[in-house]
């Protein structure tokens, strides 16, 4: 709850720095493992649901962040899709493909507003972050600490900090 509560007042603080725009579209992207799916290879709690709100909120800017996608969109969905219901793989067919090497940071367009879901950070990903004060944008998931986080998640969705307009 710690790590959370912090993240969501800074989430939170966002509304109120100057250059805030929000029409301005945000990007998410998404991992699988420990995110939608659990080490032992079911669902996690809420997933659907959080899948379901990430898409309606965000159809067009909504990205797969996984060793599971390499470039192709379909390969989460081919790997993880039969776990979820129908309506749930419609969804993740809207979800757009990255491709990178070594860090996700490369994928992620950091000129841009971003949130990150994922479990784990590696040390170039958390130092490119850090470098350009970008990593409250990483949105810890931590399903151990708090099963139940994605619908927190959908009940208070983050804003992500500091968009381009108030870096210099
Ligand atoms: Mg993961």
């Amino acid at each position: 709850m710690g790590i959370y509560s912090h993240k969501f007042c800074l989430c939170i603080r966002a509304w109120k720095l100057p250059g805030y725009n929000k029409n301005m579209k945000t990007n998410i992207y998404l991992d699988v493992d420990g995110v939608l799916v659990t080490k032992g290879g079911s669902i996690t709690n809420h997933a659907p649901s959080f899948i379901e709100y990430v898409l309606t909120n965000y159809p067009d800017t909504t990205y797969w962040l996984t060793t599971h996608c390499n470039g192709d969109a379909s390969k989460p969905i081919k790997n993880i899709g039969h776990l979820f219901d129908e309506k749930t793989v419609e969804y993740m067919k809207q979800i757009k493909p990255t491709s990178w090497d070594t860090a996700k940071t490369r994928a992620i367009d950091i000129s841009l507003p971003f949130l990150w879901f994922d479990d784990n950070l590696f040390f170039e990903e958390k130092q490119t972050l850090l470098e350009q004060n970008l990593l409250d944008n990483w949105i810890e998931v931590d399903l151990g600490k708090n099963p139940n986080q994605l619908a927190d998640f959908i009940s208070s969705f983050p804003i992500p900090v500091n968009y381009p307009t108030d870096r210099h």
